[in-house]
C-alpha cells in the first residue's frame, strides 16, 4: 500500500516535472543571431525602441530593444539608420516583436547619419526598403544593395548617384522595369529618339503614345541605366551626367509609388536637398 503511493507520488512528480520543462521552452526559445541593417527605429513606451531591421539571415523583423531610450544604453549608436550590424534576438511565440537581446556595430555611417543633407538620402533608402521588402522575407540582393548604397553616400558625401542606383535597382529586383528599347503602348522602338515617363503609369511611352506631364527620357539616359545594370556603382562618376542621374531617380520613384500604391514621405525632403 504504502509503495504504490510513493510511486503514485513520484509518478505525479515526474509528470509536473515535464510540465515545467516543456512550458520553460515555450518561454525562453533559442536566440537568434544575424548580421543586419538597421532600417528606422520608433519611440517604444518611456524607454525602449521599437526597431525594424533586414537580417541578412532572417529577412525583415521588428523587434524591442528595451531601456534604448534612457541616456546610458547598451546599444550606443547602433541602432542609427542603416547602421550595419551584429544582432542577438529572441523570438516570443506569442507577439509579432522580437526581444532584442544585443547589437554590435559592424560598420557605421556616422559622417552620413549626422548630416542633415545625407541623412535625408538614407532616410529614402530606410523608406523605400521598409516598403518594398516583405517581413521574415530573406533578400540577398536587398541586402547588399542596401549596403552599396550606404557605403557609397558615407564614401562620395553625395546621395544623388548612389540614391538613383538604389531606386532603378529596387525596380528592376522588384520585376517593374519596363522595356527600355520600346514602347510600353504601342511597341514601337525608341531607336534614338526619347521616351517618355510619368507618375501614375508603370512604363515608357513614344513620342506618339506620351500622355500629358509625362517627361522625356533621352537615348544617353537609357543608356546611363544600361550602364546601372552592367557597371560598379563606384566605376560611374557622379558629375558625368547630373540631370540624367535625377531623370532615372525621378522615374524610378514614380515606378515604386506607382507598384506599392505608396506617397513617399522622404521624396519632398529629397527635393529640398
Ligand atoms: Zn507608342
Amino acid at each position: 500500500m504504502i509503495k504504490i503511493f510513493v510511486l503514485r507520488v513520484r509518478a505525479f512528480r515526474t509528470v509536473v516535472i515535464c510540465v515545467r520543462r516543456s512550458s520553460a521552452r515555450r518561454l525562453l526559445m533559442p536566440a537568434r543571431e544575424t548580421e543586419a541593417i538597421i532600417l528606422k527605429t520608433f519611440p517604444l513606451g518611456e524607454a525602449d525602441r521599437l526597431v525594424s531591421f533586414l537580417g541578412r539571415t532572417s529577412g525583415r523583423v521588428r523587434g524591442a530593444a528595451s531601456g534604448a531610450r534612457r541616456i546610458k544604453n547598451r546599444y550606443g549608436s547602433t541602432l542609427e539608420v542603416l547602421s550595419h550590424v551584429q544582432i542577438w534576438y529572441v523570438e516570443r511565440e506569442t507577439r509579432d516583436l522580437v526581444r532584442i537581446q544585443q547589437c554590435e556595430l559592424l560598420e557605421s555611417f556616422h559622417k552620413s547619419q549626422s548630416d542633415y543633407g545625407l541623412s535625408t538620402g538614407l532616410a529614402a533608402v530606410s523608406e523605400i526598403s521598409e516598403l518594398v521588402l516583405p517581413e521574415h522575407e530573406v533578400s540577398e540582393s536587398m541586402f547588399r544593395l542596401i549596403l552599396l548604397t550606404a557605403r557609397e553616400i558615407d564614401r562620395t558625401a553625395d546621395w544623388t548617384l548612389p540614391l538613383s542606383y538604389f531606386v532603378f535597382w529596387t525596380v528592376r529586383l522588384g520585376g517593374w522595369l519596363p522595356r527600355f528599347d520600346r514602347c510600353s503602348v504601342c511597341g514601337e522602338a525608341f531607336g534614338s529618339g526619347p521616351a517618355f515617363h510619368g507618375a501614375g503609369n508603370p512604363g515608357l511611352l513614344c513620342e506618339r503614345c506620351r500622355r500629358p506631364g509625362m517627361r522625356a527620357l533621352d537615348e544617353a539616359g537609357r543608356r546611363l541605366a544600361e550602364r546601372y545594370t552592367s557597371e560598379r556603382l563606384d566605376k560611374i562618376a557622379a558629375g558625368e551626367a547630373k540631370e540624367r542621374t535625377a531623370v532615372l531617380r525621378e522615374m524610378s520613384l514614380d515606378w515604386i509609388e506607382y507598384h506599392t500604391e505608396r506617397k513617399l514621405n522622404t521624396r519632398r525632403l529629397l527635393e529640398t536637398n
